[in-house]
């Protein structure tokens, strides 16, 4: 989804919001439309952009120029939050999307913070070490007074780690001595202030998102729902209890997991490893290659090698070194690959126009940002297919981050057990609030129509509120 798309889908949720009943009902219809019209103009909208040259020495002496960027888009919710990505192809846009996907995250899980993110323009796997650590103080030391920890708060995102996040947080106490600096980026090393767990939690997150709708809502809600919508979700419904009996007689469900990186082969191990119900992960795939095997694959042993490694096996014999029995095929097969369940935790666009119409998963679970193009999510849609967006599926990294932040300001260490219990926690309200409005709104709007809907009421009654809207 482009930064066009995201507002386009804000907008409607807007005017969705605005045919609530009972919502604001105190103004007048004048006064309601013109207070619609404002949050539009607002939400679409980006507080702050900074883009900023990084010039940084390369190992060799060469000096570069880097094109580097934080974009603020809204903090009616709380202080800006959202990571920053080392990537090559990141450009204005793409950071303005992502952030203004964070606010909306952010608004959907009730955290108190707004949306930003940052990004640096280069391939991290083509710098070394020092290089890195270089370019990470040297982005801190641009963008020092533009975040901190009570106005805008930094994490991990793709191409950047805890590595990352302890230099720039080691920066930023240079520069500003005596903050609370642990509170001014998330996503630290345990030893520097981070929460035990953070590194696990989008990837575990993006599997219990899935998992949730199986095991929990068709379990609990099988009897209580009434199915009988007269259109896809009377389908959907029946493909998740017969999903959930098949894994109750011992029949796997099969998954595939597009990316291996920090979210994927989390998500794929939670699958191998979840007891609740009977999993086989299929196939699994990097940037390289996809890995097959119909009776399932050996995660932690694929995990392992890819530690050493820093990528997948991609030959018979790294194969062999691995201990894994799979077929070698082309990395793009894993989206079309016949699984009950596909794991998007790769990055944006992957699922386009082009290749939506081979895509056999039923569902699709975003654990990336944006890795289903807008024009192939409506087709999706058109098909009846359940997709797990986003904002929903892979909030467990800034949950836990949220508790991070918490920590480093009461100074108090939360231990693994509290970090995952609060997060599937909070994530399970959400599941709950946002699956029931699914299945019992009338006109039928796909999952993330209803997130989007979500998200933007509780901006709107902020803005609203707060006295913003004109
Ligand atoms: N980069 C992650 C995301 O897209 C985490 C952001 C955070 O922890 O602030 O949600």
């Amino acid at each position: 989804m482009t930064t066009v798309d995201t507002q386009v889908t804000i907008r409607q949720a807007i005017d969705q919001l605005n045919q609530k009943e009972g919502f604001i009902p105190e103004l007048t219809k004048e006064e309601r439309e013109k207070r619609f019209e404002s949050a539009k103009e607002v939400l679409t909208t980006t507080d702050k952009v900074i883009k900023s040259y990084l010039r940084v020495r390369r190992d060799d002496g060469q000096i570069v120029r880097i094109p580097s960027y934080r974009v603020q888009h809204n903090n009616i919710a709380g202080f800006y939050k959202g990571g920053i990505r080392f990537n090559e192809t990141v450009d204005e846009g793409e950071v303005e999307n992502l952030a203004i996907l964070m606010t909306l995250k952010n608004a959907l899980h009730r955290l108190p913070f707004g949306g930003a993110k940052g990004g640096v323009v280069i391939n991290p796997d083509q710098y070394s070490e020092r290089e890195l650590f270089r370019v990470s103080q040297k982005y801190v030391q641009r963008f020092a007074n533009d975040i901190g920890p009570t106005h805008d708060i930094p994490a991990p995102d793709m191409g950047t780690n805890e590595r990352v996040m302890d230099w720039m947080v080691g920066e930023y106490k240079t520069i500003h001595p005596g903050e609370n600096y642990q509170g001014s980026f998330t996503g630290k090393s345990i030893i520097n202030g981070g929460a035990k767990g953070r590194r696990e939690a989008t990837g575990k997150g993006t599997f219990h998102s899935y998992w949730w709708l199986v095991e929990k809502w068709t379990r609990q809600h099988s009897n209580r729902v009434d199915t009988d919508k007269n259109d896809k979700r009377d389908e959907q419904i029946d493909y998740l209890r017969k999903l959930y009996e098949k894994s109750d007689r011992g029949e796997p469900i099969s998954l595939a997991v597009q990316g291996f990186g920090n979210v994927g082969s989390i998500a794929a191990l939670e699958a191998y490893k979840c007891s609740n119900l009977n999993h086989s992960v299929i196939s699994v795939s990097d940037a390289g290659v996809t890995l097959y095997n119909e009776k399932g694959l050996d995660i932690p042993r694929l995990i392992e090698f890819a530690r050493i490694h820093n990528n997948l096996p991609k030959t018979e014999q790294q194969l062999q070194d691995a201990g894994v029995e799979a077929e070698i095929r082309n990395r793009n097969e894993i989206l079309t690959i016949d699984v009950d369940v596909l794991i998007l935790a790769a990055l944006e666009n992957q699922i386009t126009i082009d290749n939506v119409k081979d895509v056999k998963a039923n569902i699709l679970v975003e654990g990336a940002n944006a890795p289903i193009a807008s024009d192939a999510d409506k087709v999706l849609r058109d098909q009846g297919r359940i997709v797990i967006p986003d904002i929903l599926a892979n909030a467990g990294g800034v949950i836990v981050s949220y508790l991070e932040w918490k920590q480093g300001r009461i100074t108090e260490l939360f231990t693994e057990e509290a970090v995952f219990e609060e997060m599937y926690n909070h994530m399970g309200d959400s599941f709950l609030e946002i699956f029931e409005a699914y299945f019992q709104e009338s006109d039928f709007k796909t999952i993330r129509e209803i997130c989007y809907i979500n998200a933007v009421e509780r901006l709107f009654t902020l803005l609203y509120r707060h006295g913003k809207l004109y």
